[in-house]
């Protein structure tokens, strides 16, 4: 149940919401413009939903609110390709609305949602049925369809009536698509449709019941480990499937070396192949897991340090082309035991900017511009989702983030309906402050406190 805090608060974002016509000024921020930081005025229009003028100095005069934000960030709406909605049908991790929610809150304003739901949006009318849900979204929503038929990697799906019905691209993600004949013939129609093949690369005959990275952690705890080719294997089968095809094969949370480089290989060769990376790929390894502890087991699973160390080396060469956080909400009872029998899966949403930035922008290993481009621009370019970039006349999509002032992650302060994070208790900077998704003002968490 919403405390009556939280009541006034939404509430207050409801009111908001219904008047039309409503200008904010965000003064004096150091505002993210095609890869250059620089200090601008940019007014919102609530009504239109457009930035009506980014400008060195615009007169408070033409605003009906300004937003004093001299020293924070103004970048564009992140943009999150890989997240688990749960709804319909797992409304007891998370629905569209707290998702949404939990999505503005880490400054997202365009998220796409994975297909494993209940129902399995897998054809036109199922399709429909996860769409039906997105009237209580807070950001952008887009849908991805499944490849097979209920996920069960056996029959392929009416993929040309999904791409009717407005998805984003197809996947079978939670699952690896385990017949070679299969990818080849998804990725023919794939490529006929221009759509691209995301892909969870797990070949099921290496997995061997392993709940975390198979090497000397899992040994030391006694676990049953994942082998890295159980990724590997499929990526370099799909790459060679992606070229005979010409499909756009884009490989999800890349986790080990031998990924990078298979995929590293495969761009050179002029194959079309995107990959993205996990917030927790890029800063934890097994040796953080502390124990048996659920909260460490995600799919694929941490690896070792030097596998980390090649992740981001391949995010700064090119390699990999994008962040995105596989939120993925399991309820604190599910999440409750021992890594054996518990789901894989850690939230992601609120806690990626922050971590990304704490340990990568402020320890001078990442270039802030970079990073948020590949959390912007860059997963915009390769699935073809609007973001104009901040400038007049674009859609107001906006994150302004406090880039100086530490918090510690804390259970109740998370947005999401699950709190299965590794994070807890974690002193980080670069929080969003207020988030912007149409002009309209979906995250100010400055009223919260
Ligand atoms: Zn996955």
């Amino acid at each position: 149940m919403a405390s009556a805090s939280e009541r006034q608060y939404w509430l207050s974002v409801y009111k908001r919401k219904g008047r039309s016509g409503l200008k904010r000024l965000v003064k004096g921020a150091l505002v993210y413009q095609a890869g250059t930081l620089k200090q601008e005025d940019v007014l919102i229009n609530q009504e239109t939903g457009v930035i009506e003028a980014a400008a060195q100095s615009l007169s408070t005069d033409m605003a009906d609110e300004t937003i004093e934000a001299e020293g924070k960030l103004l970048a564009p709406g992140f943009i999150d390709v890989h997240i688990h909605l749960r709804e319909p049908g797992g409304e007891h991790k998370e629905t569209v609305r707290s998702g949404t929610k939990a999505a503005a809150a880490g400054g997202f304003t365009t998220v796409c949602a994975m297909p494993n739901t209940n129902p399995v949006p897998d054809s036109a009318e199922t399709l429909k049925e996860v769409q039906s849900s997105l009237k209580d979204a807070f950001v952008h929503v887009h849908h991805y369809g499944s490849l097979t038929k209920s996920l069960k990697g056996e029959a392929l799906t009416d993929m040309e009536s999904l791409k009717n019905g407005g998805i984003c691209a197809f996947t079978d993600d939670g699952v690896g698509i385990q017949q070679a004949g299969l990818m080849k013939e998804a990725m023919k129609r794939a490529a006929a449709l221009g759509l691209p093949v995301a892909a969870h690369c797990e070949d099921n005959s290496l997995v061997n019941g392993g709940v975390m990275h198979e090497g000397k952690q899992a040994e030391a705890l006694g676990l049953p480990g994942i082998s890295s080719s159980a990724e590997s294997v499929h990526i370099a089968r799909d790459v060679l499937l992606a070229e005979e095809t010409g499909a756009h094969y884009h490989v999800c949370h890349v986790s080990t070396k031998e990924s990078v480089r298979i995929i590293r290989d495969a761009k050179k060769a002029g194959i079309h192949v995107t990959a993205e990376v996990t917030p927790h790929h890029l800063l934890l390894t097994e040796e953080d897991i502390p124990g048996d502890d659920p909260l460490y087991k995600m799919n694929p699973p941490l690896r070792s340090s030097s596998d980390r160390l090649a992740l981001v080396e391949g995010l700064l060469d090119g390699t990999i082309d994008f962040i995105a956080t596989d939120h993925a909400p399991h309820a604190t009872e599910e999440k409750r035991g021992s890594m054996r029998n518990t789901p894989f899966g850690i939230i992601g949403l609120e806690t990626a900017f922050p971590l990304l930035y704490t340990f990568f922008v402020k320890n001078n290993q990442l270039p802030l511009t970079k990073l948020i481009d590949w959390m912007s621009a860059a997963p915009a370019g390769i699935f073809q989702l609007k973001n104009g970039g901040i400038k007049t006349g674009e859609r107001a999509d906006l994150v302004l983030i406090d880039i100086e002032k530490p918090r510690t992650v804390i259970p109740q302060e998370i947005q999401s309906a699950s709190s299965n994070t590794p994070f807890f208790g974690w002193e980080l900077s670069g929080w969003p402050e207020k988030t912007f998704c149409s002009g309209r003002l979906v995250w100010d968490r400055k009223e919260r406190e």
